[in-house]
């Protein structure tokens, strides 16, 4: 199929973008790397008035360090954040979860903040967002805002963004120096998105548990953040039994939905499983 007709609107700047947006928030759609939009309008899952492309807005580009926090414009491209010097020392979390983002092409095109506001709950960005605690920023007619992970993932597919807001940066502040940290997940196919998966932080004072953060995608309607798992860790030591323990904790937290790809109860065991091992390879890359 092709998409409905559009009108189309390349904006230079983010202010003539909020402008755009202001003037017609509920017709139009931001246009980022249009990976997951571009599909949608040719099914016509979404049929905009009209899309306002933010590729001609460089202000939303680039990725830098800044006061021990990793700050991503909206349109940095996954790719942007895969070639970004150093970034498996400073945090190898951040690292895995980019290189298993689909394929090369759509890592080329597709962006951080496009993930996010997109909000799918089996997609690496707004499960790292979540995972290190960190923030985007909104900018809308009245100016801009801060809005934590804990706040910005509302249900499948939705934030609370309002429709006249545009995600314009994305704040990941990094784990400590000699924090380990991982992303794994399965796939039923390479660069599929994935059944279900984990995103750790843990930070050890010898062998013992002094800070952990659990995420977990594909079993609920957002990144799931596993509090049980992380009190569990937290002043234990971190043996293979305790990490064991702590991934078995999720079992009866989550509630996967069932799919053409994966029952519940699947899902659930692959989370579970995926954990274990995002656990004790974060528990292998802490450093002294
Ligand atoms: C074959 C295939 C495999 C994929 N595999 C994966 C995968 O494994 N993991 C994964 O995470 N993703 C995967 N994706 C999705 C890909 O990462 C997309 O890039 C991403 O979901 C959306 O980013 P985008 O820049 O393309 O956004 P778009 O498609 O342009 O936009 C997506 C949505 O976000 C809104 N939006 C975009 N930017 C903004 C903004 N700055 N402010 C407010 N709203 C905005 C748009 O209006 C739209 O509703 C895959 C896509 C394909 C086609």
């Amino acid at each position: 199929m092709k998409p409905a007709p559009f009108d189309y609107a390349r904006p230079r700047n983010l202010q003539e973008a909020v402008e755009l947006l202001a003037a017609r928030p509920d017709e139009a759609k931001i246009l980022a790397g249009g990976q997951s939009l571009v599909p949608m309008m040719a099914f016509r899952l979404a049929t905009p008035d009209v899309l306002i492309d933010l590729n001609g807005v460089g202000e939303l580009e680039g990725v830098r360090l800044e006061d021990g926090a990793l700050v991503l414009g909206a349109m940095a491209r996954h790719r942007d954040a895969e070639d970004f010097r150093g970034l498996r020392d400073r945090c190898a979390l951040v690292a895995d979860a980019v290189g298993l983002i689909g394929h090369p092409a759509i890592r080329n095109r597709g962006t951080v903040g496009g993930s996010i506001a997109h909000a799918d709950p089996a997609a690496e960005w707004p499960a790292v967002l979540t995972a290190l605690g960190g923030s985007v920023v909104a900018a809308g007619p009245n100016g801009s805002r801060t809005i934590g992970a804990g706040e910005l993932f509302d249900t499948y597919f939705t934030t609370t963004l309002a429709a006249d807001e545009i995600l314009a940066e994305v704040h990941l502040p990094l784990p400590p120096a000699g924090a380990g940290s991982a992303f794994i997940e399965l796939a039923r196919r390479h660069g599929d998105f994935a059944l279900a998966g984990a995103a750790v932080v843990l930070e050890l004072d010898g062998e013992i548990v002094a800070e952990a953060r659990v995420v977990l995608i594909g079993v609920a309607d957002r990144p799931f953040r596993a509090v049980t798992a992380e009190s569990f860790l937290r002043g234990a030591a971190a043996t293979d039994e305790t990490l064991a323990l702590a991934a078995a904790s999720i079992g009866p937290e989550i509630e996967p939905m069932s799919d053409v790809h994966g029952s519940s109860d699947y899902r659930r065991h692959v989370a579970g499983v995926m954990l274990r091992r995002a656990l004790e390879t974060a528990r292998s890359r802490v450093t002294a």
